[in-house]
C-alpha cells in the first residue's frame, strides 16, 4: 500500500502545485504516493454553504465550525483508519526531519488545513488532531504548510527520489547542517574549487566535509549540537 495523503481545505484548486512538479510529480503519477483533496465546503448542510462563524466570547475574525469539519474528517477518515490525522496550525508542534521520516514510513496522512482566526477546540480534541506547525511565523491558511509537509514527506518514500545515499549526508539528517558543494568549472570569478575536493583522496574528502558541517552548524545553528547550553 502506497503513502495516501487526504487533504481538507476550502481551496482543493491549489493541489497538487508544487507537489505535482519534478520527481515528487511524477511519484505521483507512477503511484508511489497517492494525494485526495476534500471541499470543506461540501460538508456544511446549509443553503450558503457556511464553514465559519463568530468567535464565542468575541474578537476578531472567523472559527471553522466544528460540526462541518468532523463530517469532512469522518467521510475520509473512518474510525480504524491507520493515518495519523494532522492539523497544519502555527500552536502546533514544529515539523522536523525526524517526524518527516516517521510519517514517511507510516500509511499516510489526513491533513486539515485551517482558514481564518483558526478551528474550533472541540473537533482538535474530538478527531484527535495532532497540530503540526512548519515555523514561528503566521500564514493565511493551512495549505501552503500542507505542502511544504508533504513535499518533506514524500520525498523520503522509497523510490521517489533517485539515490537513497544523497538522502543520507543532508542537512539535519545527521544532526548538522550540510558542507558546501561545488561543481564545475575549477574557476568561476577567480574563486577555485578547494584542493581537497579534486584530490581524489576520499578519507580527506569526508573528513573535510564533516568539519564544514561542524564549522556550518556551530556558527549558524548552535542549537543542533548536543552539547548546546541555550535551552
Ligand atoms: N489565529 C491563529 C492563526 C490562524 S492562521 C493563531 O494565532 O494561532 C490561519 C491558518 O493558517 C491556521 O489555522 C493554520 O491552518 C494555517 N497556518 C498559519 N501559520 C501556520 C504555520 N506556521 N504552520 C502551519 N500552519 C499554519
Amino acid at each position: 500500500m502506497s503513502f495516501s495523503a487526504d487533504i481538507v481545505t476550502l481551496f482543493p484548486e491549489l493541489f497538487p502545485g508544487p507537489l505535482g512538479a519534478s520527481v515528487l510529480g511524477r511519484g505521483l503519477e507512477a503511484g508511489l504516493w497517492r494525494l485526495r483533496t476534500t471541499q470543506l465546503r461540501d460538508f456544511a448542510p446549509d443553503r450558503h454553504r457556511t464553514v465559519d462563524d463568530t468567535p464565542s466570547g468575541g474578537g476578531a475574525g472567523m472559527v471553522l465550525k466544528p460540526d462541518v469539519l468532523a463530517r469532512a474528517i469522518d467521510a475520509v477518515s473512518p474510525r480504524n483508519d491507520p493515518r495519523p490525522r494532522l492539523l497544519m496550525s502555527p500552536r502546533g508542534r514544529r515539523l522536523t526531519q525526524a517526524r518527516a521520516h516517521e510519517l514517511a514510513e507510516g500509511p499516510g496522512a489526513v491533513i486539515v488545513c485551517g482558514r481564518f482566526e483558526g478551528v474550533d477546540q472541540r473537533v482538535i480534541e474530538a478527531r484527535g488532531l495532532e497540530e503540526i506547525s512548519i515555523g514561528d511565523y503566521v500564514l493565511a491558511g493551512g495549505e501552503v504548510a500542507a505542502m511544504v509537509l508533504l513535499e518533506a514527506v514524500v520525498r523520503l518514500i522509497p523510490g521517489v527520489l533517485g539515490a537513497p545515499e544523497s538522502r543520507r549526508e543532508e542537512s539535519f539528517e545527521a544532526g548538522l547542517l550540510e558542507y558546501p558543494h561545488y561543481t564545475r568549472p575549477q574557476s568561476f570569478e577567480g574563486r577555485a574549487i578547494p584542493d581537497v575536493l579534486i584530490s581524489g583522496d576520499h578519507g580527506r574528502i569526508a573528513r573535510w566535509r564533516h568539519e564544514q558541517s561542524l564549522a556550518l552548524t556551530r556558527e549558524r545553528r548552535p542549537d543542533l549540537l548536543p552539547d548546546d547550553p541555550s535551552p
